[in-house]
């Protein structure tokens, strides 16, 4: 279908017997491009854990940086999910399609908000004026700027709201996070990886790394499938949760990726993979997931993999 670079090493099919009983887990694209074969993998992991499972899939568009989505997208995502006969738990493809839903982000600044107030009751909150560039090349604690010391007002236009998660001067445990990938098995990190936490940028978007774990508690997410390029990132999620008041947080498995031959992995920015390009063209939405299972290695070689049948790929 496309040519596709080396595949990821470690393992790719979970062991079943360690896979949770009735998860919840979820299908959470950005609408700032069509879904695409990467955007599949995932599917397949998340569909087909959930159904070997007797689990759930929540569906979440994760539309939070305003200046990047597009409804077009979401209207072409869920357009793509259907045809494609992966359809969510919850909510609804016709309750996304009517109107302001709780798992689109856009519709509802409120739970972000709250989550801020959370952080900003523990002392965490501070406002950043560093330039975008000085924070980008900034590896050291905080902010280039040490804006948390300068205590700024927190409402000023154009200005970031940052967090600092550190531990040690709160009592809330040492500072590695470690957890055991249902894949990858024990992984440990520490969480405030190349500074603090922005919670909203200077535009007025609430962040990623806020709003996932916000949604993933709201949502009753207690098992995240994702690709490995986010692996790192999980440190510092589980440490968010429990400072927004999660007592238990998700289970996790990093699933491989697809890379394109130079080892980059796909993006939208490859449109020869877009979903509903190549349903347009001779690919039936079978062909696409079985190539996507192909691809990483979940079945040995390409067979046709319809939706209903994704469950057989992690059942024991
Ligand atoms: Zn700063």
């Amino acid at each position: 279908m496309i040519p596709l670079g080396p595949r990821d090493p470690g393992p790719v099919r979970p062991d079943p017997a360690r896979l949770p009983t009735t998860p919840t887990t979820r299908f959470a694209p950005a609408p700032s491009g069509y879904l695409h074969l990467g955007h599949l993998v995932n599917a397949v992991y998340t569909w087909g854990v959930a159904a070997a499972t007797g689990g759930r899939v929540v569906l979440r568009i994760e539309d939070h940086d305003r200046q990047r989505s597009r409804r077009a997208f979401a209207t072409a995502i869920l357009d793509d999910l259907e045809r494609l006969a992966l359809i969510p738990d919850e909510p609804t493809i016709a309750e996304l399609r009517a109107g302001p839903s709780a798992y689109r982000q856009s519709d509802d600044p409120a739970p972000y908000a709250m989550a801020v107030a959370t952080l900003r009751a523990q002392g965490r909150v501070y406002a950043c004026t560093c330039p975008r560039a000085a924070l980008l090349a900034w590896r050291g604690p905080g902010c280039p700027g040490d804006c948390r010391r300068a205590g700024l007002p927190h409402d000023l236009p154009s200005t970031a709201l940052r967090a600092w998660l550190g531990e040690g001067e709160d009592g809330n445990g040492p500072g590695v996070e470690s957890f055991d990938d249902l894949l990858l098995g024990t992984r440990a990190g520490d969480p405030p990886v190349g500074g603090d936490l922005t919670l909203r940028d200077r535009h007025g978007n609430w962040s990623y790394p806020l709003c996932v774990v916000v949604d993933d508690l709201r949502h009753g997410v207690d098992l995240v499938i994702r690709g490995r390029d986010l692996l790192d990132a999980t440190p510092g999620q589980r440490r968010r949760g429990r400072l927004l008041g999660r007592a238990t947080p998700p289970a996790f498995l990093h699933h491989p990726l697809l890379r394109k031959p130079s080892g980059a992995k796909l993006s939208k920015a490859d449109h020869d993979t877009a979903i509903r390009d190549l349903l347009d063209g001779s690919a039936t939405p079978a062909d696409l997931l079985g190539f996507a299972a192909a691809a990483v290695g979940l079945v040995e070689s390409f067979r046709p993999l319809p939706a209903a049948a994704v469950g057989t790929l992690f059942a024991p």
